[in-house]
């Protein structure tokens, strides 16, 4: 047992009085079974208090990890509290490998499960689109699986920690592929808002990275499987390696230039033995209906002047529509607008309000683990499956043992 602590960007300190520590999922049952009220924390890398308690806290890094693979149904299953990074080597190792990855490789599998995050593809779904079954501990203690095709799957994915503690997570696998990533800098916006289909669809992966009054968009990587060359002739191929912040050192990036190498060395844009991202940072993004991408460009180029000050940099990522209830891609092909900001929590909490007014006519969904100021009308307004989250929430876990602030702010009201 120990004291909580803060998240990854230092923007949070928990409230929570103890972090336990479990080494063993029994332990962890008991854990739970005492506590009224009690949260799982990951790696810390959401930028506010989802994963705070008024109770305790859990972390399941103490109790050791496994990776069970089932060749023949093509799943992992992974320990909860495993990193993507310590998990894609052991595949990788197998001949097996996981179609996404968020942009760094340091967060828990089941923390970035729980808020739908997600890395980029027009055919790529979410890291929560690969999971087929989660087990976890109920409020009551017992430990219970969900199996994808069970009626409460796909409420259950995108959980945000408020439905149990969930101790091992199976994902879908396919035979391990290389990946070569190339950049190119100084593509005109025109090209960018004009045909985004056309340069999404020219490699597995793409990732676009700006600030909303340069010139030109900055850069476009271009993440594909060996078999497939980006066709990409858009903008400046760049000559050496880049970090998606121009003029910070790229030895923070994964190897670009074409060179080919294992996938999970390829998709997150950061290495896995350094800081990810800059570190002193807050970050938001919001997730819109592709075809509203042209409009909503516009309308935050116009807002460039207010942004720009304070970003460190934006990335437009794609991804398919799923069907997993809180997922920001429910229903809808997406495209995901993200911003680094600086860490000055009050200068962002001002520039938010006009961010999320200027995207508001295209239903645009926060990420769950990033910084919004929209309250739980306007969520309910844009997550058709919000009130049968809620009604599943309060069947799994009627004492409230799971809720929490962030939960009563923006989905579970009080
Ligand atoms: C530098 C940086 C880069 C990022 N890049 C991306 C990106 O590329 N794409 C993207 O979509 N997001 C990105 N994020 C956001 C990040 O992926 C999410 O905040 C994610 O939830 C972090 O996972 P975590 O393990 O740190 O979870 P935490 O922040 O610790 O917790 C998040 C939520 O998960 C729940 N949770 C954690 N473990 C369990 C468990 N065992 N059982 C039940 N619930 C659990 C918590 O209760 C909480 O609700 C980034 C964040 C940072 C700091």
């Amino acid at each position: 047992m120990t004291t909580p602590g803060r998240n990854w960007a230092e923007t949070h300190a928990y409230e929570a009085t103890t972090l336990h520590r479990p080494t063993t999922v029994d332990e962890l049952r008991r854990v739970v079974a005492q506590a009224s009220r009690v949260r799982a924390l990951g790696t810390r890398h959401s930028f506010h208090d989802l994963a705070d308690s008024p109770g305790v806290l859990v972390a399941l890094d103490a109790i050791p990890h496994e990776v069970v693979l089932d060749p023949e149904a093509r799943t992992a299953t992974v320990s909860a509290a495993a990193r993507y990074g310590d998990v894609a080597p052991v595949l990788h190792e197998a001949g097996w490998a996981l179609a996404a990855m968020a942009s760094l490789p340091h967060i828990s599998v089941a923390g970035a499960v729980a808020t739908g995050t997600h890395g980029s593809g027009d055919r790529i779904p979410t890291l929560a689109g690969a999971v087929v079954a989660l087990e976890l501990v109920g409020a009551d203690g017992d430990l219970v699986t969900v199996r994808e095709g069970d009626p409460d799957f796909a409420g259950m994915v995108v959980g945000l920690g408020a439905l149990g503690v969930v101790t091992r997570v199976s994902l879908r696998v396919e035979p391990a592929y290389d990946v070569r990533q190339r950049v190119h800098n100084a593509v005109p916006w025109e090209t960018v808002v004009g045909e985004l289909d056309a340069i999404t669809s020219a490699a597995d992966s793409v990732s676009i990275f700006t600030r909303w009054g340069a010139e030109a968009v900055e850069q476009v990587w271009w993440k594909s499987r060996v078999q497939a060359e980006p066709s990409a002739t858009w903008g400046v191929p760049a000559t050496a390696d880049q970090h998606p912040i121009l003029g910070i050192d790229p030895v923070h990036a994964t190897p670009q230039g074409g060179v080919p190498g294992p996938w999970f060395e390829r998709l997150p844009h950061f290495r896995m033995g350094f800081t990810p991202s800059v570190g002193a940072e807050i970050q938001a993004e919001y997730l819109l209906p592709r075809a509203s991408f042209p409009d909503a460009v516009a309308a935050l180029r116009a807002l460039g002047p207010r942004i720009d000050p304070l970003l460190q940099v934006t990335e437009i990522r794609t991804m398919p529509a799923d069907d997993l209830w809180l997922s920001p891609a429910y229903g809808r092909d997406t495209v995901a607008i993200h911003f680094t900001l600086v860490r000055d929590p009050s200068a962002v909490r001002r520039l938010l309000p006009a961010v999320e007014e200027a995207l508001a006519p295209y239903e645009a969904r926060p990420h769950w683990g990033k910084w919004f100021t929209l309250d739980a009308d306007a969520l309910a307004a844009r997550y058709p499956r919000l009130p049968d989250f809620v009604a599943l929430a309060d069947r799994l876990d009627p004492e409230g043992c799971f809720r929490n602030a962030f939960l009563e702010r923006t989905v579970l009201r009080r």
